[in-house]
C-alpha cells in the first residue's frame, strides 16, 4: 500500500516523522492497550458536558444505533485498533460525515495519507468540531515530554460524539480520527 500519494497541499508528512513522534507512538501503545470502557479514570467531555448540542440523544438511543465499539469509542472516547477501520485507507475524494449525526467533519482533500491505522487530517471543515481536554491518560504518554500537560480531544461540534485527538506531529498539528466514527460519501466520478 502506498505510504504517500501526491496531493500538492499536504504537508511534508513522512511515515518516519510519525514513527519518530512520541506522541503518535504512545497513542498506538494506548491503542494497542484499549479495552478500558468500564474504566472510570477514561472520562471523557463528550456525554457529561452541559454543551448544548444541536443534536442531542439519550443513551439509549445512542446503544441503539451505535453498535457496541461505535459506542465505547464516539460516546465513551476510547481509541479503536489501528486499522480496524477501512478508512484509514481510503483515497477517494469525497467526504467524512459525523456518525452520531452526519455532520460534514472532514473533506479527503485534507487527509494525510499515512499507514499508522487511524484517518489523519490536516483540518476539519469549518466550524465542525470542538475540542475538550483529555486528559491525563497515561498510556497516551505526553507529546510535550510533560506530564502535566493532556492531549487535545476532538469532537463532533452538533452531536458532540469523540471524534478523535489533535497531536502535533513533525511540527504540524493534525486530527487523528477513529474511521469508526465516520462515514465516508465519495465524490461523484
Ligand atoms: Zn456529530
Amino acid at each position: 500500500m502506498p505510504e504517500t500519494k501526491a496531493i500538492s497541499h499536504t504537508l511534508p508528512l513522512s511515515r518516519r516523522a510519525f514513527v519518530a513522534s512520541s506522541a503518535l507512538s504512545a497513542l498506538a501503545i494506548g491503542a494497542a492497550t484499549q479495552a478500558r470502557a468500564s474504566d472510570p479514570h477514561h472520562r471523557r467531555l463528550t456525554h457529561t458536558d452541559d454543551f448544548d448540542y444541536a443534536v442531542t440523544r439519550s443513551d439509549e438511543e445512542w446503544r441503539a444505533m451505535l453498535t457496541q465499539d461505535e459506542y465505547d469509542i464516539m460516546r465513551r472516547g476510547n481509541t479503536e485498533f489501528p486499522k480496524s477501520s477501512p478508512l484509514w485507507n481510503e483515497q477517494r475524494n469525497g467526504l467524512y460525515h459525523c456518525k452520531g449525526c452526519d455532520l460534514e467533519a472532514y473533506d479527503a482533500r485534507w487527509k494525510v495519507p499515512l499507514d499508522k491505522g487511524w484517518v489523519f487530517f490536516t483540518h476539519s471543515q469549518t466550524n465542525a468540531v470542538l475540542t475538550g481536554i483529555d486528559g491525563p491518560v497515561a498510556e497516551y504518554g505526553n507529546a510535550m515530554g510533560d506530564s502535566t500537560i493532556a492531549h487535545v480531544e476532538v469532537h463532533c461540534r452538533r452531536c458532540g460524539c469523540h471524534l478523535g485527538h489533535l497531536l502535533p506531529v513533525d511540527g504540524h498539528q493534525v486530527h487523528c480520527i477513529n474511521g469508526a466514527a465516520l462515514t465516508f460519501e465519495a465524490a461523484a466520478a
